[in-house]
């Protein structure tokens, strides 16, 4: 999951579970779900933080999601690699690697899936929730309204990386994988080597232009679902913006602006996908 399938994932839960209240947490008895409620000692102490409380509003802070509790705790959520929440019933037979299992006292319930268990949950105090490092580090969140050009401007230039690696980095851009990056690129017209430091005034506005853009239009394509990465929502349905994506996984074909066929090369070990022509 990258930005857009979190933020997603956000508005979903924050319809289907703000103001119901948890009436029971199975934490699986396999190994590999104490592995996702890591930070706790014992499946008792996570389920018993939970149990009784309500779900008040769902926030989210780079690629976590908060869940607040009406005692004020917070279950924080990061879906890592494969991790993802799909909405339930007791009478639906649970998928494989399912490893939480948060029932509703309004009925359905909630189930935390993850094969490859990167991904984690916790409960935290207001309080613990402030000591947290990886909340704490302050990353440009793209789908925020809260930073302008020119504080891009001046982060970008003074950071003198290779765009791809730079628009990837967790600790700048929050939740920018190898797939959004290649898009957010094409659309800037801006090749995966350009120097950040090296960018005209009118280049890095249409960086930061286009990479709002496709966040945005990406979230109301409510995501990305490739054959690899199987993403799905919160109902178990694939998102649709696959369809539009402009240069990802599209070396050889025609540019979907220009008819030159797409390119790619490997950079850090990831296949990066551009158009020589539209891209410099
Ligand atoms: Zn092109």
């Amino acid at each position: 999951m990258e930005l857009p399938e979190v933020e997603v994932m956000r508005r979903d839960l924050e319809k289907e579970v703000v103001g119901k209240r948890i009436k029971a947490v199975v934490v699986r008895p396999h190994r590999n779900a104490m592995r996702v409620i890591r930070r706790h000692a014992r499946r008792k102490e996570f389920a018993d933080r939970l149990a009784g409380k309500k779900v008040t509003k769902v926030e989210r802070k780079g690629k976590y999601v908060l869940m607040h509790l009406d005692d004020g705790e917070v279950l924080v959520v990061h879906f890592g690699m494969s991790g993802q929440f799909l909405r339930g019933t007791k009478r639906q037979a649970l998928p494989t690697h399912t490893h939480v299992v948060m029932e509703f006292m309004q009925g359905g319930d909630l189930r935390y899936i993850d094969p490859r268990t990167f991904g984690e949950m916790f409960v935290a105090s207001a309080d613990e929730l402030g000591k947290v490092k990886e909340l704490d580090h302050i990353a440009i969140d793209p789908l925020e309204d809260t930073f302008t050009w020119q504080e891009f401007s001046y982060e970008l230039s003074r950071r003198a990386s290779k765009l791809k690696p730079l628009l990837m980095d967790q600790k700048f851009i929050s939740g920018l994988g190898n797939i959004y990056s290649d898009e957010v690129l094409f659309a800037a017209g801006l090749r995966h080597d350009h120097m950040s430091n090296q960018l005209s005034a009118q280049e890095v506005r249409r960086l930061y232009r286009a990479m709002r853009e496709v966040l945005q239009d990406a979230v109301r394509g409510r995501g990305t679902t490739l054959g690899d990465e199987a993403y799905v929502d919160l109902f178990g349905k694939p998102g649709e913006f696959q369809s539009e994506l402009k240069v990802y996984g599209r070396k050889g074909l025609p540019c979907r602006r220009c008819r030159t066929p797409i390119d790619s090369i490997k950079v850090n070990g990831r296949t990066s996908y551009f158009c020589p022509q539209c891209q410099s």
